[in-house]
């Protein structure tokens, strides 16, 4: 069993649609792939913006048109017949959504109404998929995954129950996948009590990582609109090489360093189960792309990671005193719960330094929270570069001119804070 992941680009408009019929027509008639998609193009930015406009009271008919006008339109012309059931799906579905914007509430908590609304845009895509896939004679099942991918409540980041998501598609999707493949959606899930949740940013990955493993599923394809696993990001970055193969330890280090290609969660579900993970290009897909598996190699080329909008906070004791145990502790257990994650630290005799993405209601949370006993500075927005596996001419290239606020290294990975330049790809 086949688990095909494709993500935003690669169902941008129509002809993105047509792509992934021909990638799934190309298998043998017997492969039946379960297949996670994203919202369309750039709807999850719309849908936030949307959302943030409901949430302070103001007009967001105009952006939430747009978003809609958008689906219709690649609707329109995959299924230029009258009166195709995919037109009433998605009348529900905007419906639903409509009802769904008029109940949120600045009194109510963001972050649970947030995902209510944003997760519509992965419900859109694979309704349209489902449907398009089935207009050209390709067997498939729409599947809404949120009552088999069991999250808790923690919006916006629901945390995976894997025994019951596991329990629940090992039992009810093989049988359903005997009828054909399943269209499915990334990115969301559902709680105990049915309500919806999202995985994080970008998390359709990690839900196809998901499905993966609770199938133990022989491979996972992400379909990327770059020919595999780079060293860097060719938009911030110049002359890129491909990887065709690494180890997945290499892979959960580049993305939990921030390498965007993957989502951070991704791999370890799949390494646990030692299930290999493709990247591939749709534009390209008989090219071999790169393969995360259980490999031996040696020393790879150096990886560049970028980490743009980064804060940087310092906590100063206010006496003087040294940066103690409890300090940090202290300072920590802020951090956690207002849900800051750390991407560099280090501390001095009387402060504590961190770098964090400069998400402006969490630090200012952070800041309120730990006021009393620090004195706090920050400083952004920065930019956090990392090169793993670096050499001396690496670098020097990339530090060359800086201004380096912070910097760290280890043996194989090199770190370092510093101003944003506008000087893309370098
Ligand atoms: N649509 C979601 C996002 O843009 C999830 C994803 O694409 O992976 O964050
Ligand atoms: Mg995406």
């Amino acid at each position: 069993m086949l688990v095909y992941k494709f993500g935003g680009a690669s169902v941008k408009d129509a002809a993105a649609f047509r792509n992934i019929f021909r990638i799934l027509s190309s298998l043998p008639a017997q492969e039946k792939p379960v297949v996670v998609v994203s919202a369309m193009g750039k709807t999850t930015n719309a849908l936030e913006q949307v959302f943030k406009l409901a949430f302070q009271e103001s007009d967001y008919t105009e952006a939430w048109q747009q978003m809609r006008q958008y689906h219709q339109t690649v609707v329109q012309e995959l299924f230029p017949e009258f009166g195709h059931p995919v037109h009433q799906a998605l009348e529900e579905q905007f419906r639903f959504l409509e009802n769904t914007l008029k109940t949120i509430r600045p009194q109510v908590q963001y972050d649970e109404q947030y995902d209510q609304l944003i997760s519509g845009g992965e419900i859109l895509s694979s309704l349209i998929l489902h449907h398009f896939l089935s207009s050209q004679g390709y067997q498939n099942q729409w599947l809404d995954c949120r009552p088999y991918l069991r999250t808790d409540a923690t919006w916006r980041e629901g945390r995976v129950d894997w025994e019951y998501t596991q329990q629940q598609m090992a039992t009810h999707l093989p049988p359903l996948l005997e009828n054909g493949a399943l269209i499915t959606q990334g990115f969301i899930g559902g709680t105990s009590t049915g309500r919806t949740t999202t995985l994080g940013r970008e998390g359709s990955d990690f839900s196809a990582a998901i499905f993966a493993y609770c199938l133990k599923a022989e491979s996972l394809t992400i379909w990327k609109d770059v020919p595999g696993l780079l060293n860097a990001d060719p938009k911030l970055f110049r002359d890129t090489i491909r990887y065709e193969e690494i180890a997945y330890q290499e892979a959960i280090e580049m993305a939990y360093y921030g390498a965007s290609v993957i989502h951070p969660k991704t791999v370890q579900p799949l390494a646990q189960q030692c299930i290999p993970l493709h990247v591939k290009s749709f534009l390209h897909p008989d090219q071999p792309g790169t393969v995360i598996w259980n490999c031996q190699h040696d020393r790879i080329a150096p990886s560049f990671i970028l980490k743009q909008n980064q804060c940087l906070l310092s906590f100063h004791t206010k006496d003087f005193g040294f940066i103690t145990e409890q300090h940090l502790s202290t300072i920590f257990q802020a951090l956690s719960h207002h849900r800051l994650k750390i991407n560099l630290m280090q501390n001095s005799a009387i402060s504590f330094s961190t770098c964090v993405d400069a998400d402006e209601a969490r630090v200012e949370a952070v800041k309120e929270a730990l006021a009393q006993e620090f004195l706090i500075l920050y400083n952004q927005p920065l930019h956090l570069y990392t090169i793993k596996n670096y050499d001396q001419p690496s670098l020097e290239k990339l530090t060359h001119g800086r201004e380096i606020l912070l910097e760290q290294r280890s043996r194989q990975t090199f770190q370092f804070v510093c101003r944003p330049t506008q000087e893309f790809p370098h």
